[in-house]
């Protein structure tokens, strides 16, 4: 918890916003839980994974809002992200698929209802 000279709580003034670490400067730091004090505060725990700084602050709305705005940019990151890389894997299983059909290394009998009830194949299920 951070204090200034008059002993009143710190509203984070040096940090370029909530998201930066005030120990290592790292965009990362992620919130653990927050609560609403009297109008236009917020209690604020945060934790910055990279240097593991464990952060209490007391906030403005507007630093809380800025904040979801960079969590909700980072969020939408992520997912495009895991998307890129599902369309990527789905594009390579397809391309072995279609050389192994090209190779004629799968048939219509590797879908046969018999090789489905396989020990292998109960067990992925
Ligand atoms: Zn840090």
């Amino acid at each position: 918890m951070r204090n200034d000279p008059s002993g009143r709580r710190s509203t984070f003034p040096h940090m370029s916003g909530l998201e930066t670490c005030p120990s290592c400067d790292s965009p990362l730091v992620q919130p653990l839980s927050s609560s609403r004090r009297k109008a236009g505060e917020v209690n604020l725990k945060l934790r910055c994974p990279e240097c593991e700084a464990r952060i209490s602050i007391v906030a403005t709305e507007a630093q809380v809002a800025a904040y979801e705005d960079v969590l909700d940019d980072g969020r939408d990151g992520v997912k495009r992200a895991y998307d890129r890389c599902v369309a990527e894997s789905m594009e390579a299983l397809a391309d072995c698929f279609g050389r192994a059909l090209t190779l004629d290394l799968v048939g219509a009998d590797d879908f046969a209802a018999g090789r489905l009830r396989s020990p292998v194949v109960r067990r992925l299920r």
